[in-house]
């Protein structure tokens, strides 16, 4: 089956999607985007990564390439010209094509590039859980804004998949573990607490750390946030990562150590399952 991708405004076919090398997400990352996951035909939280989407463009003076209901429009038929009822809408918004230079141009259409990804449907199981390795955070001092400069991320995932594991926490010039590449991060106390950075410049406020976080209030569990380090996350309980296409996944290897007895947590298994509950008790656009 062809694939669609959506550019500014034309339904193309996938291999012919393009912009124009000046494209300033080309030459700059000047550029933003989204990910929201699908689960039998629901979008997964659409409205919080849709506000996450307008406080980026804020954040670097981009204008929404159209509104924010013909949006909703546009991800809704490309996950539907796509067959996609499990995976994933990509949403990228550029400033837009301009003559090179680091000074923003005066009138440039933002560009609006909107793809769709099939994942195999999602089981409440979280399996046998993954690997993580550790890794100093190189990022720059802005990653609470989601841009497409991903490169410190990608540097740090191409040496998980070296290692033959899955994700790589990223660790700040203090020893404390800021998040994954793409995902954010947990651990479990003795006490059976939930820790998690808090959200600032040096993390992306993940908005399945943030449903995550309403979950566990409903399943009466305290969350903590604060840092912590690597050490503490490898004598903890649990550990584990959220985000939009892991969900919730346990963490059962960081720098070789097997987090307590090497496999998923209880924890992490129940917030998984209800936090799956919870993001697809909405209605099915497909
Ligand atoms: N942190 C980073 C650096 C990410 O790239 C992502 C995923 N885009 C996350 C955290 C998780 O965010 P979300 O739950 O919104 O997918």
């Amino acid at each position: 089956m062809s694939r669609i991708a959506y550019v500014n405004g034309r339904y193309v076919p996938h291999r012919e999607a393009r912009v124009h090398v000046e494209d300033r997400g080309y030459q700059f990352a000047d550029a933003v985007y989204e990910v929201i996951g699908i689960v039998n035909g629901r979008f997964l939280d659409e409205e919080p990564h849709l506000d996450r989407l307008d406080s980026s463009l804020k954040e670097l003076r981009i204008a929404w390439p159209i509104g924010r209901p013909a949006l909703k429009l546009v991800l809704r038929e490309v996950a539907r010209r796509n067959h996609v009822s499990n995976g994933l809408v990509y949403f990228q918004v550029s400033r837009g094509v301009a003559r090179r230079d680091f000074g923003f141009p005066k009138r440039t259409r933002p560009s609006l590039v909107v793809t769709a990804r099939w994942t195999p449907p999602v089981s409440a199981d979280p399996g046998a859980g993954v690997a993580v390795i550790t890794v100093p955070d190189i990022r720059w001092k802005r990653v609470d804004i989601k841009t497409t400069g991903l490169l410190g991320g990608a540097l740090g995932k191409q040496k998980a998949r070296e290692q033959g594991a899955y994700e790589a926490w990223q660790v700040d010039d203090k020893g404390m573990v800021t998040e994954g590449t793409s995902s954010n991060a947990w651990i479990v106390t003795a006490a059976g607490e939930l820790v998690t950075r808090p959200t600032g410049n040096e993390i992306l406020a993940g908005i399945t750390r943030q449903t995550v976080k309403k979950v566990a209030a409903d399943l009466q569990l305290t969350v903590i946030e604060r840092p912590f380090t690597v050490a503490e996350a490898q004598a903890a309980r649990e550990a584990f990562m959220t985000s939009a296409t892991s969900y919730v996944t346990p963490i059962v290897r960081i720098d070789g150590r097997p987090v307590s007895d090497g496999k998923p947590g209880d924890v992490a298994r129940r917030l998984r399952a209800e936090y799956l509950r919870a993001v697809t008790a909405v209605e099915p656009f497909m």
